[in-house]
């Protein structure tokens, strides 16, 4: 069976071609599909009743399939969604006044070993499939009451305004799906979203950087955590393979493409590992140039990290000295940590 949930617009233009049908059939199913949150045949009233017949012999539209719903004090809510063998991974939705984030996993697990990450503790399993990727949105419009109605314009209202490539995995290392993926939630017969408001975070994959920056130029957030190349290597080791140098240079370049004009540098903040007045110092120097924003992630603490989280003085005082410099710098709210879905705690299940 062909999951459907797998093609974005072009390739399932090109699956129903092959079937011998018209490319605005194809549309058609992909706004039942994304728009709708159908995943039945039956209800696409305005396809053909043989065609329907057609679709329901070799096709399905399968979204994750989900074990655990919770709910944070703050009104964060995440899901587990099992991916078969064993393992699950985990979406989290964080509504806040004016726009509702979806966080959304790319891979069961990551192989970049980051220290300070709960997901790169448990190692990597395998990429999600396109399927698994956009079924993270699919689903949570779904259980949000977020989707369309047929017959009623599209009002540009969106339960889920913005994605966040932020779940577990790193988005860059599963190229071809997570592209896929980024172009669904751009169509205009599936999500519709702005390119402003979908953001790939990657831990700095640079030549996957520079494919991103053709293929689908989204906002991009760069895992940045160090200012020096010997801290970044022990904290983020795929700084061996690109470092500080290559990285800033990728940045330069992915400006040149992108839709929004700066970077989002986060920055996990470890009480006295990376928090000194010396690496604000240095941050700022390494970034110069570059034209970015600061977003400042105090460690969020998981059993034997053998971190510990700064002072929220410390904090504050570390955000005030990139901000002296004009670089405008946000300290990132810690949401849903009573139900461990804040940055860094997705742990999902790895086997
Ligand atoms: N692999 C991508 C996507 C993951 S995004 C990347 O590295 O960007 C998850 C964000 O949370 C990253 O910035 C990551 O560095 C940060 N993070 C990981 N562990 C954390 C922790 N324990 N506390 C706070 N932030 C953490």
């Amino acid at each position: 069976m062909i999951n459907l949930l797998d093609f974005d617009a072009a390739g399932l233009a090109d699956w129903f071609a092959q079937l011998g049908e018209k490319p605005f059939r194809a549309r058609q199913v992909l706004r039942w599909m994304h728009r709708f949150g159908i995943d039945d045949f039956e209800q696409m009233t305005d396809v053909a009743k043989s065609l329907r017949a057609k679709l329901k012999e070799v096709a399905e539209i399968r979204g994750p399939v989900p074990v655990r719903d919770n709910t944070a004090a703050d009104g964060t809510r995440k899901w587990l969604l099992d991916v078969g063998n064993g393992n699950a991974v985990e979406t989290v939705f964080i509504p806040e006044a004016n726009r509702g984030t979806l966080c959304i996993s790319t891979q069961v697990g990551c192989a970049l070993e980051c220290s300070f990450c709960s997901t790169g503790r448990q190692g990597f399993n395998r990429n999600l499939t396109t399927a698994e990727i956009i079924g993270q949105l699919w689903h949570a419009n779904r259980m949000l009451g977020a989707v369309k109605q047929p017959g009623v314009g599209d009002s540009g209202e969106r339960v889920i305004s913005n994605v966040v490539l932020m779940g577990m995995g790193e988005p860059l290392a599963n190229y071809d799906n997570v592209v896929a993926a980024l172009k669904l939630m751009l169509e205009d017969n599936a999500y519709g979203l702005s390119r402003r408001r979908v953001t790939v975070s990657t831990a700095g994959m640079v030549p996957a950087m520079d494919r991103l920056r053709q293929d689908v130029p989204v906002a991009l957030a760069v895992s940045l955590h160090a200012p020096t190349d010997a801290l970044r290597d022990e904290l983020v080791p795929i700084n061996k393979k690109y470092p500080l140098a290559d990285l800033m240079a990728a940045c330069r370049r992915y400006l040149e493409n992108a839709p929004r004009d700066f970077i989002t540098f986060e920055y996990v903040l470890l009480a006295g590992v990376n928090d000194s007045d010396a690496d604000a110092r240095a941050l700022l120097a390494l970034t110069r140039d570059i034209p970015c924003k600061f977003n400042l992630i105090p460690f969020n603490p998981f059993p034997d990290s053998g971190y510990r989280k700064p002072s929220a003085e410390r904090v504050r005082h570390f955000q005030e000295l990139l901000t002296r410099a004009d670089v405008v710098t946000t300290v990132r709210k810690t949401r849903g940590d009573d139900i461990d879905a804040a940055c860094g705690q997705l742990a999902g299940r790895v086997r």
